[in-house]
């Protein structure tokens, strides 16, 4: 899952850049508003964690156009204005949730969750598929009731294709969901994950639509 961290202080954003990686995030990072409104419009990410105070354009001006393109991405504020006035606009400007700095990364990282399983249309934690069960707090699968041992990459290669169950995703979209901007794949990292996956869990989970991308069938 791809998040896009919006966050002027250097410190503070490389501090919540590696705490949600950590915890299995994809996290891509922009340091002023301009740029979060540049990198909204030319790629997919699945939820933006947004500072209100950033230099060249406000986090309630970068919202603002978000919400006026039609995007429907959870945003949720994280900044250190604590006044109930600010938690107001900012929630009734089109955020999804208001945290207030500083921030315990465990409970960022369970409100992303909640957000990104509510933003899916799911209530349930896990993610189930037959005999698969993917719980993402915890970053464990199952399969027919026993616990399976996946890399941290193969995790997030599966949780992306669970999660869009019965829709197909591209190369480029399942690499983005693994990958960050700082980090670049290998040319055949993905079917190597991909081939690693089917190992584990049948051939037919995964089906392979050539020259498009992948899906796991609904
Ligand atoms: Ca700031």
């Amino acid at each position: 899952m791809r998040i896009l961290l919006i966050e002027d202080d250097p410190p503070l954003g490389d501090g919540l850049a590696a705490g949600l990686r950590q915890a299995g995030f994809a996290v891509d990072w922009v340091r002023d508003g301009e740029s979060a409104v540049a990198a909204l419009a030319a790629e997919r990410f699945d939820l933006a964690v947004l500072d209100l105070g950033l230099p060249r354009l406000s986090g309630m001006e970068v919202l603002k156009r978000l919400r006026a393109k039609g995007s429907a991405m959870p945003v949720l504020i994280l900044t250190a204005r604590d006044a109930t006035t600010d938690k107001i606009a900012g929630l009734d400007g089109g955020a999804d949730d208001y945290l207030v700095k500083p921030v315990d990364l465990d409970e960022l990282a369970a409100r992303i969750r909640a957000l990104l399983r509510r933003a899916a249309g799911r209530a349930a934690p896990e993610l189930r598929h037959g005999k698969l069960v993917l719980d993402p707090a915890g970053h464990r699968v199952e399969f027919d009731g026993q616990p399976v041992e996946l890399s941290a990459r193969e995790f997030a290669v599966l949780h992306a294709l669970l999660a869009s169950a019965g829709r197909v995703m591209t190369r480029g979209q399942l690499e983005q969901s693994i990958y960050g901007w700082s980090e670049e794949p290998d040319s055949n990292a993905l079917e190597v994950h991909i081939h690693h996956l089917r190992r584990k869990f049948g051939a037919e989970l995964i089906k392979t639509l050539r020259g498009v991308g992948y899906t796991i069938p609904k």
